[in-house]
Parts: structure tokens; sequence; C-alpha cells
């Protein structure tokens, strides 16, 4: 049995051509799966019942199962679903002024080891099938009917690069005008820096956004938080992003956590400005989320605005982000960390 959810309109076209039907069928399903949200075959009135009979042979229909909710108060909603194996994953929707975005998972766990990172502690299981990822999205509209979630960002657990195809074919789904039809605009991806995927990723002529973790102005401290920087270091990273503007003509993001003594001196400002220079990139300060017995501190939100009216005075484009659900511990990896008792 197939998740139904996993499939692209392309991909359900093939399904039911292989199935003897037209591709208009593909179309028909999305429709009843993304605009009016059914949960059975059923429901789907307009589809003969000898064939409903044969699409309950081959593919189910699954919305992730909540296993906890937590609402803090500025609106934050954090859920824990569970797949169709038992696992739980973690997706957060957040309110802002534009619409709700929602923060998807895209692995149970997580490979790529940052250590500040609490994703990080619980090793990477699996990734998540698009399928999967599109569950977190419509388990969040039935725990919030009154809610429509606006905007996708793809930067809940795991490496959406170590697990490209997938999240690829998610964000067609959701992007579909038959799909959910969210706008490419309002669909962002973060990655830690997987070089030959921002390359890719460049190429698939999506109007969707990209993040890039950078956190550190220099090799040296990079190398010491993020080992994918040992993989692909700044003077490759860096060359990429260019490329990727360059093909795109899309902004990028750099997302940028602040450490206490770490890299948040105005020296290391001056050094991630000259690192930027010349891209049409912004700079996305992140106050630092403590997780467990992390060694890390945060910086003061006096440090943070001198760090960051610095970068504005060197021309550089710079935001700092709101912080939400800190009542709620809304940071990646904390929650499902907690219920497997790996942080308190
Ligand atoms: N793997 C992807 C997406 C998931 S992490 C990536 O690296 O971009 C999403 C963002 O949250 C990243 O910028 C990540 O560095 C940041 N992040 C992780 N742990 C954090 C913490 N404890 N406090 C603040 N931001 C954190």
């Amino acid at each position: 049995m197939k998740n139904i959810y996993d499939f692209t309109l392309e991909q359900l076209g093939d399904e039911m051509e292989s199935l003897g039907q037209k591709r208009y069928r593909a179309t028909q399903l999305f429709i009843w799966l993304y605009k009016k949200k059914a949960t059975s075959f059923d429901e789907m009135s307009d589809v003969a019942k000898s064939f409903r009979d044969v699409l309950k042979e081959k593919y189910y229909i699954y919305i992730p199962k909540i296993t906890q909710k937590q609402v803090a108060q500025d609106g934050t909603v954090k859920l824990l679903v569970e797949m169709q194996d038992g696992i739980n994953v973690e997706t957060v929707l957040m309110p802002y002024d534009y619409g709700n975005s929602i923060c998807v998972s895209s692995q149970v766990g997580c490979a790529m080891g940052c250590k500040f990172c609490a994703s990080g502690l619980l090793k990477r299981q699996r990734s998540l099938s698009a399928g999967e990822m599109l569950g977190q999205v419509l388990a969040m509209e039935q725990a919030l009917p009154t809610k429509t979630v606006t905007h996708i960002v793809v930067m809940g657990i795991g490496e959406p690069f170590d697990n490209y195809e997938n999240v690829l074919d998610f964000i067609r789904i959701a992007n579909n005008p038959k799909g959910l039809e969210i706008g490419a605009r309002h669909i962002s991806v973060s990655t830690c820096g997987i070089v030959p995927k921002i390359l890719d990723y460049a190429n698939e002529g999506l109007q969707v956004n990209l993040a890039i973790s950078l956190h550190a102005p220099n090799n040296e401290i990079r190398n010491t938080l993020m080992p994918i920087n040992k993989t692909y270091p700044l003077e490759v990273l860096i060359p990429a992003v260019k490329e990727y503007e360059k093909i795109t003509d899309r902004r990028v993001t750099f997302e940028y956590i602040m450490l206490k003594g770490v890299n948040d001196s105005l020296e290391q400002a001056e050094e991630l400005a000259k690192l930027v220079q010349g891209m049409n990139a912004y700079v996305n300060l992140i106050p630092y989320n403590k997780v467990g017995e992390s060694p890390f501190e945060r910086t003061s939100n006096n440090q943070v605005h001198l760090f960051a009216d610095y970068l504005k005075k060197c021309g550089v484009g710079v935001t700092i982000r709101k912080e939400f659900g800190d009542d709620i511990a809304a940071a990646c990896g904390q929650l499902r960390a907690k219920k497997e008792g790996i942080i308190k």
C-alpha cells in the first residue's frame, strides 16, 4: 500500500495511467485530497465505486495522529504527530502579521551534528517522505480548524538537502494550484550548506526561497560549530550561494545564531560583512535557544543590536528573528528530545 500524499500531480498521473485510467483522474484526486480535504476514498462521490475500490487496495490516506499539542502565550502551536510506523515528528505553527507559517520537519533526527542544535541529539533515524511532510501541514490544519497555513518553512528537524527528492516533491505538491496552492514565494528551505544540492535547487525552476545556516564568519569558528563545514568550507559554500543568486535572481537569507563570546563580537560582524559583501543577501540574526547541557550561552539583546547596527553600517541587510513559543520549548528538536528523555 502506498501513501497517496507521496505523489506529485505528475507522478499520480503516471500511477493512474498504469491503472488504465486517464491522467485527469490525478487532478480529480488532488482536488479531493487538498481542496476538499477528503480523508477517505468513499467521500470521492464523482469517482465510480468500482474504481474507489481499486484505489483503496493500492493506496491509503493517513493524516498523522496528534500525540501532543502545546499552545504558547504568543499563539505559537507545537504539535508532536505520529506517522504510520509509530515514529513521532515535531511541527510548529507561528502566527505572523502576514499569515501563519508552519515549520516542517524533513527527517526524524539529524545526521549533521551541529553543536548548538537539539535535533542532533536524536541522531538520524530516517528521512520523511513527501506525504509525511504534507501530513504535518494537514495535521496542523486539523488541529486548528480556524487557521489557514499560508507559509511553509522547511526548518524543523532534519537537513532538507539530505532528503532532497522528497523535500522537492513535498514543495511541488504544496505549491501546485490543484494541491495546497501555497505560493512558491511563501515557501522556504533552510540548509546547513550541502553545496551540490544548493546548485540542484537553483536549477529546479521554482520561485522558492533559500536560507543558509551560516552561524560563523570564518572557517575556524564554523568548523567547531558545524561538521558540514569540513566537507563544504566557506570558500566552496559562498561561491555556490552566489551562483544560486545568479541563476534564480532570488535573495538568499543567511541565518546566524548569536552565541555569546563565540561569534558575536564587532570584529566578527566586520568579517561577516566582508564575507557576504556584494551579494544580494541578508542576514537573519537568531537569538540562541539554550538546549539541555549545551555549553553555549545566548548573546545579550544589547550586543545583538550592536552587531546588527554594525552590519547595517557596512551595507548588509539584517533582521533580528522574532522569537516564538519560548514558554513551550519550541526550538528544533526540543519537544521530541524531551519526550525521549534526552533533555530535561
Ligand atoms: N538543517 C537545516 C534546517 C533545520 S535547523 C539547517 O541547518 O538550516 C533550522 C535553523 O534553526 C537553522 O538555522 C539552525 O541552525 C537553527 N537552530 C538550531 N538549533 C538552534 C537553537 N538551539 N537556537 C536557535 N536556532 C537554532
